[in-house]
């Protein structure tokens, strides 16, 4: 009797699933056309970046390709289980926004035994797992130079306006707002932002970091106990991405902040919707611009091209590729004053 219950258990499990997979947690609304099918899967739709990276990945499907967009709900045993479904369905070429980076290794392995090229994005592979297979290409943006790029914003500020030193000790006093550790654009936007303010020749002191984990709500409940722990002794806030520093400037503004000319420099990157109109709002004072429509192009040609069995180019792709397998969309810093450029 047994026996046969647990199978019949897994069957109605597994139809389940698929019958979800094919649900609400797919996005395959747009970018249709084309002959060649395209399997994406995107570390988790609700975030406010990779929304932006998922609508220019539709976009620049329309015509080229049929694209099978999915969420992984920021877990990557789901992701594993996407990417099997796009093996069966033997789609052209995948597209991948790893959940954990360090797991490219074995959706790279998977892939290459079934002959599907890969191109990752947003989240970077380690370098061993990129040299695994000469199908593997990666789509994003050097991170050490947003974290140089939002260092220079303060660095600007703090030259022009010398009452951001509020205890006058020559000293910046700031708080960190890190994104998901491990994650390259965490690491590296914490470590070259305060960088780039020591090489201006400022000197700083951290009075508090923690991860709020690129999340906007994470961030307000953060911000507002590093507020009660420091208070006025804090003069600048880094956040790792731009809905980090929204979720600081509500905490900031519950404090009283943004008002009766209590103002208080934040920095973010990305440049999302919101973050614009905070600029506007002079809440935030700048951020850096992370390419979404760039990178979704990109991503989505670089995987095009390779699932009509061609080695992407510059002419193809119309991206420049760097050592065979990169693409690297740059950045650009944004204030109230080139907004336009983020748009
Ligand atoms: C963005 C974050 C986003 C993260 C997702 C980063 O490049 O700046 O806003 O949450 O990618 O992986
Ligand atoms: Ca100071």
């Amino acid at each position: 009797m047994k026996k046969k219950v647990v199978p019949l258990l897994v069957a109605t499990v597994l139809l389940a699933t698929v019958a979800a997979g094919c649900g609400k947690n797919n996005d395959n609304t747009g970018g249709s056309g084309g002959d060649s099918n395209i399997g994406v899967a995107i570390y988790k739709f609700d975030d406010t970046f990779m929304t932006g990276v998922r609508n220019a990945i539709k976009d620049a499907a329309t015509g080229k390709a049929t694209v099978d967009i999915v969420d992984s709900q920021n877990s990557q045993p789901t992701q594993n289980d996407k990417v099997d479904l796009f093996i069966s369905k033997k789609y052209d070429a995948i597209a991948i926004n790893p959940v954990d980076r360090t797991a490219a290794g074995v959706i790279i392995d998977k892939a290459k035994k079934a002959k599907i090229p890969v191109v990752f994005f947003n989240r970077e592979p380690l370098a061993e797992d990129m040299e695994k297979w000469d199908k593997v290409y990666y789509v994003g943006a050097k991170a050490e130079e947003s974290g140089t790029m939002e260092g220079q914003l303060l660095v600007d500020y703090w030259k022009a306006h010398p009452e951001m030193d509020k205890n006058k000790d020559g000293v910046l006093q700031y708080i960190m707002l890190k994104g998901e550790p491990g994650h390259q654009d965490a690491e590296l936007r914490t470590q070259y932002s305060v960088k780039a303010i020591e090489d201006a020749g400022i000197k700083v002191e951290k009075l508090a970091e923690d991860t709020a984990m690129w999340d906007r709500v994470k961030a307000q409940d953060k911000m507002a106990t590093f507020l009660s722990a420091h208070g006025d002794k804090i003069e600048a806030v880094i956040a790792n991405n731009d809905d980090m520093a929204l979720g600081a400037i509500e905490a900031l503004k519950a404090a009283g902040y943004f008002k009766d000319n209590k103002f208080l420099p934040v920095v973010g990157v990305d440049a999302t919707a919101p973050a614009l109109q905070a600029l506007t709002d002079g809440t935030l004072l700048g951020t850096v611009l992370n390419d979404a429509k760039n990178q979704g192009a990109a991503t989505l040609n670089l995987a095009a091209a390779l699932a009509k069995g061609n080695t992407p180019n510059k002419g193809n792709s119309g991206y420049d590729i760097t050592d065979g397998k990169f693409v690297w969309v740059p950045y650009k810093k944004i204030t109230k004053d080139n907004m336009n450029d983020a748009k």
